[in-house]
């Protein structure tokens, strides 16, 4: 697979073409990379938006239901008249209208679902952009056994985090956020649309480091911001040795060895 229109040279990637570091090799790989996003709303829906921009080659986009009149304060991908339908192919048809050489799937499903397994193990790098727990930890699961690294991404209000999850390099999701936070509402928290937008774009940022070769991916720490003061931390985050999805129980079942558990702060 590749995207025609990754090819270097005069075109729509001609300003990105010059980012130091970046440049045609890195809109090489991006043109033939996979990128599975759980989770259009308010940011995964901008960050299936960006990857889309930059000429990644493939979006897998999952999402199950329907739109509804309350997502329109962030779901840029939406429109008022389609409330009521399926999200996930308004939201496809939205991005391969604006950039018709990036191959689009909508899958109507929840990571659960019948689809989402065998595209992980197809994808270069996964967003997790579910609003609850039970997804985001079967995500966590499915690209720890595929190997695949997973950019977590998440808001509420006006805060928001990013970090990037490497199988072999980093801790995983249940490392540090074990069965979930019980806090979390599961639908109805608040939102203000910018925040879900930034932390969408940062979640893209990450995927296309991950996917390009170019810059630093943020692995092993995670990035906050609040935007009410624009205050920003970086917090380091640490293996669980005892987890059963990424630790040496895991590892020995999956094969990793345990010497290649690196956590870069
Ligand atoms: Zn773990």
């Amino acid at each position: 697979m590749a995207n025609p229109a990754a090819t270097p040279g005069p075109g729509r990637f001609d300003r990105q073409l010059g980012v130091e570091g970046f440049g045609s090799d890195g809109q090489k790989k991006l043109g033939c990379a996979t990128a599975l996003v759980a989770g259009i709303g308010g940011v995964g829906g901008t960050a299936a938006l960006y990857l889309a921009a930059a000429g990644v080659g493939r979006l897998v986009l999952c999402h199950p239901g329907v739109a509804e009149e309350p997502d329109l304060n962030r779901q840029v991908l939406l429109r008022a008249d389609q409330l009521g339908q399926p999200r996930v192919f308004n939201a496809a048809q939205a991005i391969s209208e604006r950039y018709p050489d990036v191959e689009v799937v909508a899958l109507d499903e929840p990571v659960s679902g019948p689809s989402v397994a065998g595209w992980t193990n197809r994808c270069d790098v996964a967003l997790d952009c579910r609003h609850n727990f039970a997804e985001r930890l079967e995500l966590n699961r499915l690209c720890w056994e595929a190997g695949v690294p997973l950019v977590e991404a998440a808001m509420d209000g006006a805060w928001g985090y990013v970090t990037v999850l490497s199988p072999g390099r980093t801790p995983c999701l249940r490392c540090w956020a074990g069965e979930g936070d019980p806090a979390w509402a599961p639908l109805g928290f608040p939102v203000l649309g910018v925040a879900a937008g930034t932390i969408g774009c940062l979640a893209a940022a990450e995927a296309i480091k991950v996917a390009s070769g170019w810059g630093r991916p943020l692995e092993g720490a995670m990035l906050t911001i609040d935007l009410d003061d624009m205050s920003t931390s970086k917090l380091s985050l640490a293996s669980d040795p005892e987890c059963r999805v990424c630790g040496p129980v895991a590892r020995a079942e999956s094969g990793v060895a345990a010497q290649d558990l690196v956590v870069r702060t």
